[in-house]
């Protein structure tokens, strides 16, 4: 292949099926502790899946491990994918409750935590690393969305881009894998800045990224935004988002695997065909136009 593909398989030598959870935690950038109202971009709503409403962590591991048996998915093991909102913002006492609550499953081999860098710190990474010691399989996700202050200030984030970088080389230290999430085609930056970005990412000490175009989903403050200042989105369709992703994937280490090259809603959630567009289908565009190109992830970085 020429990018390189996120794989449990290849890293832990299991099939190992992520349930995706709700731990009941929310974000410092919704309940006042940095900001209000969020990211701009974000309804989590559209990425909740339905198995996990009004449910303890148990109960939705249950609901998500029947959701993908009845899909004829077959698993070696089952990670718990703490999805929803920041799943480490909360004191470790809670995180540890609701860790644990997984971790006692007896088809849970791990978790994966989704989060921002700003809700960790040496305290909450120790007793993961611990728990990676003991034989969990322990993963965290940093949501970084840009590498730009400007665009982290315009769509609400709360944090810097120092506070990533500090936050995704902590976690490495502790002997976690860490993976990062981006969107393309945020507000204010242009081909060329997304561009740089790969080259911004490659001096992370990241395993893994999950790369997402910009989705504008209705009722969300960008969704106004969008409005008000279309000039200021690159708007991209999908050919031009694979063109300017076999571009990114040049500029990018070629040992950072790529997870997920597209974010799918429900169509209630927005108008775009994006909503509609699945991540194999863009897998394979994006493999073909790699082809076509004669190039391949890393060819470009420096
Ligand atoms: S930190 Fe994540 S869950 Fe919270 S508002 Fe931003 S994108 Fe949504």
């Amino acid at each position: 292949m020429r990018y390189t593909p996120f794989s449990y398989q290849e890293r832990y030598s299991l099939r190992l099926q992520r349930l995706a959870l709700d731990g009941g935690f929310s974000c410092p950038n919704r309940d006042g502790k940095v900001a209000t109202g969020g990211c701009t971009f974000c309804d989590n709503r559209a990425f909740h899946p339905a198995y996990t409403a009004g449910k303890s962590i148990t109960q939705q591991i249950e609901a998500g491990i029947a959701f993908h048996a009845q899909r004829g998915r077959k698993a070696d093991g089952y990670l718990a994918y703490f999805q929803a909102f920041s799943n480490t913002y909360a004191p470790l006492e809670v995180l540890r409750a609701r860790y644990e609550e997984a971790l006692t499953h007896p088809a849970v081999r791990g978790i994966v935590i989704g989060t921002r860098p700003d809700c960790i710190d040496d305290d909450k990474l120790d007793y993961l690393a611990g728990l990676k010691r003991q034989g969990s399989i322990v993963e965290v996700e940093y949501g970084i969305e840009s590498v730009y202050d400007a665009t982290l200030e315009r769509v609400n984030r709360g944090h810097t881009f120092a506070c990533t970088k500090e936050a995704v080389e902590q976690t490495a230290r502790k002997g976690i894998p860490v993976g990062g999430h981006i969107i393309i085609g945020l507000p204010g930056e242009t081909r060329e800045m997304i561009l740089e970005e790969a080259s911004v990412l490659n001096i992370l000490p990241l395993s893994s990224l999950k790369i997402h175009q910009l989705q504008i989903l209705k009722r969300t403050a960008m969704e106004a935004e969008f409005k008000e200042h279309p000039e200021d989105f690159l708007r991209l369709g999908p050919d031009q988002y694979i063109d300017l992703l076999a571009d990114f994937l040049e500029r990018l280490r070629p040992d950072i695997a790529i997870g997920r090259i597209v974010s799918s809603v429900p169509p209630s959630f927005t108008d775009a065909p994006w909503g509609l567009l699945k991540q194999e289908e863009l897998l394979q565009r994006l493999e073909k136009r790699l082809e076509e190109r004669d190039t391949f992830q890393g060819k470009l970085c420096v």
